[in-house]
């Protein structure tokens, strides 16, 4: 058998923690953030496609500049790895304010957000990355501070116990989250700015990204990887750029130039087929078709029976599978579609039968 050089041999595992960076390890969140460092658009007109959030940022920037007050906050949502942090990266620069960035898992206690919170300068954008996570303390004390510039901490225990109030700096909010529905009704209020939803990204978007990382990384590539490598990519830069990457190691070993036929074997050998399927995504697909008869099954069901997390499988793989048209989400479950079965090769009229 053929050796697999080490600089390829990624576990499937590590695969989809990468392109899906649901519960990455630290060494695969690494590699991400590296490639995310190199290749973030420094500027609004190197960031491609998101048309209707970027008119209106550019709106909400001017017009909060023209008063001379920060801008309002805002909540940015959709899958990984479609640009949300770097849209708050950009705000940052367009502003020519600091940025503090945090993360809802990384603020475990309400002292936690009082310190980031007393620490700000007037004008500081504060990202918060992951805002479902925080819990419903933390987010009631997160209320006054968006809202009136205002913190309230109780200080003490029992009858001893006392607020105090502190006046914050004027600040702007941005956050983002991949699950905008675990977000109370209280909190989306705050967001005056706007709750934008980021979308998948077209065919021609991604290759214009993948085209700017290729240069940014002094990639030689055919137009016709380039095309495959988009077609591959689930419509989303971080795993566009994953990609990329996987397909330049591999043309680099093989001494190989980085065109179409290095681009089929390199993702092959990570187990990309394709659509930009990975091995998850087809045992969804193949457990809702083979062992729920197509469907519906519910997401807690079909996560037991896989041994995943739900979340995983809403994050990371439902997504796609919706916007492929794989899956439909019906009140009763999940259903696999005729394309689904199409895909994995399952007979349809199976359908017909077990339903
Ligand atoms: P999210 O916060 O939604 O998970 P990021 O903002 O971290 O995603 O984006 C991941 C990477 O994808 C970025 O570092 C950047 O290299 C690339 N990227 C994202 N959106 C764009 C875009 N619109 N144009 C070019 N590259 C992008």
């Amino acid at each position: 058998m053929k050796e697999i050089p080490k600089d390829l041999e990624n576990s499937e595992e590590q695969i989809e923690e990468i392109i899906g960076t649901v519960g990455a390890t630290e060494e695969t969140k690494k590699e991400t953030s590296f490639l995310d460092l190199t290749l973030r658009p420094e500027k609004f007109d190197e960031y491609i496609g998101q048309n209707s959030i970027k008119e209106n940022l550019r709106i909400l920037l001017a017009a909060a500049k023209g008063r001379n007050n920060p801008p309002e906050h805002i909540l940015f949502y959709g899958p990984p790895g479609l640009g949300k942090t770097t849209l708050a990266h950009l705000i940052a620069k367009e502003t020519g304010v600091q940025m503090k960035v945090t993360s809802g898992p990384a603020i475990e206690k309400v002292g936690d957000l009082a310190s980031i919170l007393t620490n700000l300068t007037p004008g500081d954008l504060l990202f918060i990355d992951e805002i479902h996570r925080l819990n419903k303390a933390i987010e009631e004390v997160l209320y006054p501070a968006m809202e009136t510039g205002q913190l309230d901490i109780v200080i003490g225990k029992g009858p001893s116990a006392r607020t105090i109030q502190l006046e914050l700096a004027p600040f702007t909010l941005v956050a983002a989250t991949t699950r905008i529905a675990l977000i109370s009704a209280p909190l989306r209020s705050r967001f005056s700015g706007g709750i934008f939803r980021l979308e998948f990204y077209t065919n021609e978007e991604i290759e214009q990204i993948v085209r700017r990382s290729a240069k940014l990384l002094n990639i030689e590539t055919s137009d016709d990887a380039i095309s495959e490598i988009a077609k591959r990519s689930r419509y989303t830069p971080r795993t566009a750029n994953y990609l990329l990457k996987r397909c330049r190691d591999y043309a680099q070993i093989h001494k190989r130039p980085l065109d179409k036929k290095t681009v089929d074997e390199a993702l092959k050998l990570i187990g990309i087929d394709p659509l930009g399927l990975t091995h998850s995504d087809i045992v969804i697909l193949k457990t809702i078709i083979e062992k729920f008869k197509g469907g519906p099954v519910g997401l807690g069901t079909l996560a037991a029976s896989l041994s995943e997390e739900e979340a995983t499988i809403e994050e990371f793989n439902e997504p796609y599978l919706l916007q492929l048209g794989f899956i439909e989400r019906t009140a009763r479950g999940r259903m696999a579609t005729d394309a689904a079965y199409k895909h994995i090769d399952s007979p349809a009229k199976d359908r017909g039968t077990l339903l």
